[in-house]
C-alpha cells in the first residue's frame, strides 16, 4: 500500500515538474528537486515525511509566482533574528517609498479644485455672483460640524474645513460625509502646534501625519493647510506641499461665542473673494454661519470652497505660497 502512495507521489512530483519546465519557472524547477530529493532520501519509508513531501509539492507548485516569498520563508527557518532585522528594513523601505510619493501627491492638483457634482452650479454663478469662502478650522466635531452639513443645501453652499489631523479618526463619519458632499478638506495639522516653533523632523510629522490620517478616511491627501493660529515660516512654507490658506476676515468666534457676532462680523466685512475664519467647535459659530448665509444670499453672495473660489477668479494656488483672499 505505501508503495502504491510513493509511486503516485512520484508521478504527481514528476508531472509538476514537467508543467514547471514548461511555464518557463527555471528557479522553481530547479528548487524543487533539491529539497524533495532530500526529504525522500533521509526518511524513505516514514509516511509522515512522504505527507510533507506532498505538502511542499503542493505548496510549490500554487506558488508559480511567488518565487520570492518561498525564498523569505526558507530564511526565516534559518536565522530568525536576522529576518526580524530583515523586516524592519524592509519597512523602514516602505516608508521611503511613501515618503517619496507623498511628495508628489500632496502637490496641489486641477482635480482637486471642485467636486464634479459642483461644475453646473459653478458654471451658472461665474461672474454674477460675489464669492465668499467660509472656512472652519479645529474640527471635526460631531454634532456641530454636521449641524452645518445639514444646512449647506438650502444655499447652496460648500464650506472649507481644515481638520486637526489627531480628531480625524474618531471624526471619520463626518469628515467623509463633508468630502462627499463637495466641501473642501484641508490640513490644520496633526496636535495644533506652532509651527514656526517646531525642529524640521516634528513639523514634518505634524503635517504628514494628518495627510495619512485624512487620505486613510476620504481617500485623498488634504488640498490646502492652514497652520495653527496662522503662524509660519519659510521652513512651514516649503514643507507644506499645498497652498496655505490664512483669512481676510476673523469673526472671533472663540472669544465671545456668540452667534449674533459671528454672523455681524461676517455680514459686515463680506466682500467678493473673502476668505473668512471660524471654528466648528462651538454651536455659536455654526448658528452664526447659518445666519450670515441667510443674509448673505440676498446680497447677491455664493459660499464656495477656496479651491472653487481660485477655479472661477482664475487663479491657480500654488504650493507653499500664502493667501489671505482670492480676488
Ligand atoms: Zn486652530
Amino acid at each position: 500500500m505505501m508503495s502504491k502512495k510513493k509511486k503516485t507521489l512520484v508521478t504527481v512530483a514528476s508531472v509538476i515538474m514537467v508543467i514547471a519546465t514548461v511555464l518557463g519557472c527555471v528557479v522553481i524547477a530547479q528548487k524543487i528537486p533539491a529539497d524533495s530529493v532530500k526529504t525522500t532520501g533521509t526518511t524513505a519509508g516514514s509516511p509522515t515525511t512522504t505527507a510533507t513531501t506532498t505538502q511542499s509539492t503542493t505548496t510549490t507548485t500554487t506558488t508559480t509566482t511567488t518565487t520570492t516569498t518561498t525564498t523569505t520563508t526558507t530564511t526565516t527557518t534559518a536565522k530568525p533574528t536576522t529576518t526580524k532585522k530583515k523586516t524592519t528594513t524592509t519597512k523602514k523601505k516602505t516608508t521611503t517609498t511613501a515618503k517619496e510619493e507623498k511628495i508628489t501627491t500632496t502637490k496641489y492638483t486641477t482635480t482637486q479644485v471642485y467636486n464634479p457634482d459642483r461644475k453646473a452650479y459653478l458654471e451658472s454663478i461665474k461672474g454674477n455672483k460675489k464669492l465668499i469662502a467660509l472656512t472652519f478650522d479645529d474640527g471635526p466635531t460631531n454634532n456641530y460640524t454636521v449641524k452645518l452639513l445639514d444646512n449647506l443645501d438650502k444655499y447652496n453652499a460648500r464650506v472649507t474645513f481644515f481638520v486637526v489631523g489627531d480628531r480625524v479618526s474618531k471624526y471619520s463619519s463626518t469628515l467623509n460625509r463633508a468630502y462627499k458632499m463637495g466641501n473642501e478638506i484641508g490640513s490644520h495639522t496633526y496636535s495644533h502646534k506652532d509651527l514656526a516653533q517646531l525642529k524640521p523632523a516634528e513639523l514634518q510629522k505634524q503635517i504628514e501625519k494628518t495627510n495619512e490620517e485624512v487620505k486613510k478616511v476620504i481617500g485623498v491627501y488634504p488640498s490646502l493647510m492652514r497652520p495653527p493660529y496662522g503662524s509660519y515660516n519659510n521652513t512651514v512654507k516649503s514643507a507644506a506641499g499645498v497652498p496655505i490658506i490664512m483669512w481676510n476676515i476673523d469673526t472671533l468666534d472663540w472669544k465671545h461665542r456668540d452667534k449674533n457676532k459671528v454672523c455681524q462680523n461676517i455680514v459686515k466685512n463680506a466682500h467678493d473673494g473673502a476668505i473668512v475664519l471660524m471654528h466648528d467647535l462651538y454651536g455659536s459659530t455654526v448658528d452664526g454661519a447659518i445666519m450670515a448665509m441667510d443674509k448673505l444670499q440676498h446680497e447677491g453672495y455664493a459660499f464656495v470652497t477656496v479651491s472653487e473660489l481660485a477655479y472661477l477668479k482664475g487663479k491657480t494656488l500654488e504650493p507653499g505660497k500664502v493667501y489671505n483672499s482670492i480676488k
